[in-house]
């Protein structure tokens, strides 16, 4: 059988499905799963929409992007240079909504599992930093705790 795409083609498709497996959310439930842990996506009865779900630890899985949520101090946190009005506006609206959404999970007394996206990026390239990362969120699963961010 001949492949009748062009190789421009075939690497157009290629970095599409690598970057869909890359996203920060997506590798992180994965490596959630790998380590046992069951999750729902796309759940629309808790607030702030969490990226999983993990029911049985009563827990709402976050993965932030450091641009849009403001990760504070992270070098991915930047403001554009231009339209410097716009963005500020539109970050100031992410971080109230943020702020919102904790609120609204604290009084429903659910916990908050937040991973920045800088940390996803850590993890893919420092397999010690994976484990140890993994470890610090097993053990937040399983005690009292109502939020872990790293
Ligand atoms: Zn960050």
């Amino acid at each position: 059988m001949t492949d009748i795409k062009s190789p421009e083609e075939r690497s157009r498709n290629m970095s599409k499905i690598r970057s869909k497996d890359t996203k920060p959310e997506v590798w992180l439930r994965k490596r959630l799963f790998e380590r046992g842990y069951r999750y729902r996506k796309n759940v629309s009865n808790v607030p702030g929409h969490p990226d999983a779900w993990l029911a049985k630890y009563n827990t709402a899985v976050f993965v932030h992007g450091c641009f849009w949520h403001r990760h504070e101090g992270c070098k991915y946190a930047y403001t554009p240079k231009s339209r410097i009005e716009f963005w500020t506006e539109k970050f100031q609206k992410n971080v109230e909504r943020d702020r919102r959404v904790s609120i609204e999970l604290e009084k429903a007394g659910i916990r908050r599992l937040i991973v920045w996206e800088c940390t996803v990026k850590k993890m893919i390239k420092d397999e010690a930093l994976l484990n140890q990362m993994l470890e610090s969120i097993d053990h937040f699963l399983r005690s009292e705790e109502t939020m872990l961010e790293i």
